[in-house]
């Protein structure tokens, strides 16, 4: 490709807008332009990326026997009706009318589609396992479109669903997934580490994420740095406390006149914010319910959801607060609630605490959870923190922030047993498939590639997703004899089947050395008069900017060895 030629607007000016590196250098570097908020236009150059990402994702998936299908963007209402998603999935589905006024939504996920094909054309264990995957556009109507690709709203991923006879099956599918993820990731040049996640909405029981740590990733990780464990602090859960503190009292209530915040408490009474219980009020599927945790930890309402069983849960709005608790918000406390109230296992255990009153100004001192609060329930309510042990070793964890490139799920029969999937075994009885759901977000894996490869300059792609290998910068392509070495030597590598760009353009040498470094072609060649009197090139290193000397003769073998390797 021809410079000139090359649809790719770079820009000097860093857009306002895009505050990752990521997102600024696909803007700047002509990858891809904003159409409106979550959707973009893929240029040329971010297009053979994306396709390049696509290719080694579908290498590993076919090595793994999946087969590449391609499934509907425009699905029937109906269909997410029977696995009672429809309502449950909320205001990111984007749903469209048609002129019939029949319902359909573009598609989120497929996991209906997909049930609802292989419940129509599976019938014998003799046709499993089958794996199905493909590579397409989704769509999620995101609270907080931002970070470019990272979180659009139109966006490409790969899903694969697996179906098997039975739970091991399904377990072989999972590793299977799971092994060829690691190979994917490994192939892009990601560093991406497997951590334990919640399931969420979408069901099942055991998921991994696949996190590239980053500074700028939206979830948060805890990993031990001596065993290795890792999960997302959704997910991670909290040992209870050994042994209980001794016990104080009796309980005494305290006039704190304006004194809301658990900094305010701690400043006014002089106590510790691990002593402070908080008491949060959230609807339980419309019913109040009161939670309790340290004022040194944070309630994790995932796990609090969960332990309730509830399809919905919300923090109660302040009208209701001070109805339950009779008080001015910010004045809850557990003691003689008529609701039911849930204590995380640390606040539980808690002595010598203060609560909040259920009186305005009014707070509770040498509270002794467990003793003066009437429980309905303790459990492992609190998020995980830095320090705390370790659920496999009991040594200290450490956190980091990472962005999430892909999940394998184990679905078991969440969708198989409302869609009516089944096959019959050898004796003729009829049963549920069993299901695996492993996606990949394949345009953010593009820009979490660039967070981890790129520098001041520009982006310095791993050849394997590299738009083009390698640059050739004539410092002048206006002198005779530059053009000519640049022209042949342009001939010459794509021939040998290097991918690569001719900068002629009659710019200045710091303009194409720029967008060279911009763009970030793995190598650039520069051909300039003094390397050129001796048949020479400069051969120049994007990622580590090691500039050689190199025979011009041997440019092209010398490429090739470090283009393989
Ligand atoms: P997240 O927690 O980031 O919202 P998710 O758990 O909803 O993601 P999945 O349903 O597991 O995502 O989708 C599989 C993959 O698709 C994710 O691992 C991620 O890489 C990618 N993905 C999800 N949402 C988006 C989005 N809005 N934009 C780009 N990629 C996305
Ligand atoms: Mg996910």
């Amino acid at each position: 490709m021809r410079m000139s030629q090359l649809y790719a607007p770079t820009l000097r000016e860093v857009p306002a807008e895009a505050e990752l590196r990521s997102h600024q250098f696909m803007l700047r570097a002509g990858l891809m332009r904003k159409s409106t908020a979550g959707v973009y236009t893929y240029l040329p150059l971010g297009y053979r990326v994306l396709q390049k990402v696509k290719d080694i994702v579908r290498d590993e998936m076919n090595k793994a026997d999946g087969q590449e299908v391609l499934l509907p963007i425009l699905q029937p209402a109906e269909l997410w009706q029977e696995s009672g998603r429809w309502s449950d999935y909320g205001d990111e589905m984007f749903r469209v009318k048609d002129r019939h006024k029949r319902d359909f939504c573009l598609g989120p996920t497929h996991e209906e589609i997909i049930t609802a094909l292989v419940r129509s054309d599976v019938r014998s264990y003799k046709q499993l396992p089958i794996r199905l995957y493909q590579v397409q556009n989704k769509y999620r109507d995101e609270i907080r479109p931002r970070f470019g690709v990272i979180r659009g709203r139109e966006f490409v991923m790969k899903d694969l669903y697996s179906f098997d006879r039975d739970e091991a099956g399904c377990d072989e599918s999972y590793q299977a997934m799971y092994e060829a993820y690691k190979e994917i990731f490994r192939r892009c040049g990601l560093d991406a580490r497997p951590v334990e996640a919640d399931s969420g909405a979408i069901g099942g029981d055991t998921t991994h994420e696949f996190m590239v740590l980053s500074d700028s990733g939206e979830a948060l990780i805890v990993h031990c740095p001596a065993c290795g464990y890792a999960a997302n602090v959704e997910k991670a859960p909290c040992t209870p406390p050994a042994a209980a503190e001794a016990e104080t009292g009796p309980a005494e209530k305290v006039h704190t006149p304006n004194v809301g915040t658990i900094d305010e408490v701690c400043a006014f009474l002089d106590v510790q914010p691990h002593q402070c219980i908080k008491t949060v009020i959230y609807l339980a599927d419309d019913k109040p319910i009161a939670a309790l945790v340290r004022g040194d930890h944070t309630l994790n309402e995932l796990k609090l959801q969960k332990e309730l069983g509830c399809s919905q849960l919300v923090m109660a709005a302040s009208r209701t607060i001070e109805e339950v608790t009779g008080a001015a918000v910010g004045f809850a406390g557990p003691l003689g609630l008529s609701i039911p109230v849930i204590a995380d296992h640390a606040a539980a255990a808690a002595q010598d605490a203060v609560v909040g009153a259920n009186e305005t100004d009014y707070h509770s001192r040498h509270v002794s959870i467990e003793r003066d609060a009437q429980l309905w329930r303790t459990a492992d309510l609190r998020q995980c923190q830095k320090g705390d042990a370790c659920p496999s070793c009991g040594e200290p964890l450490a956190t980091a922030r990472g962005t999430e490139v892909g999940q394998v799920f184990k679905l078991g029969t969440k969708y198989s047993e409302p869609l009516g999937a089944t096959f019959l075994d050898e004796n003729g009885k009829e049963l549920p498939l069993v299901m695996g759901c492993y996606g990949i977000g394949v345009s953010r894996t593009v820009a979490a590639v660039i967070e981890q490869h790129s520098d001041a300059d520009g982006i310095c792609w791993p050849v394997s997703v590299a738009p083009y290998h390698v640059s050739i910068v004539p410092v002048s392509y206006k002198d005779d004899q530059q053009r000519k070495t640049a022209e042949e030597l342009y001939t010459s590598l794509q021939n040998l089947g290097i991918e690569v760009v001719l900068d002629d353009r009659l710019e200045r040498p710091g303009v194409k050395f720029k967008d060279a470094d911009l763009i970030g072609f793995p190598f650039r060649i520069t051909i300039g008069p003094k390397s050129l009197a001796e048949h020479k090139v400069e051969l120049v290193e994007r990622a580590t900017k090691a500039v050689e000397l190199v025979d011009i003769a041997l440019v092209g073998s010398v490429l090739q060895e470090r283009i393989k390797s």
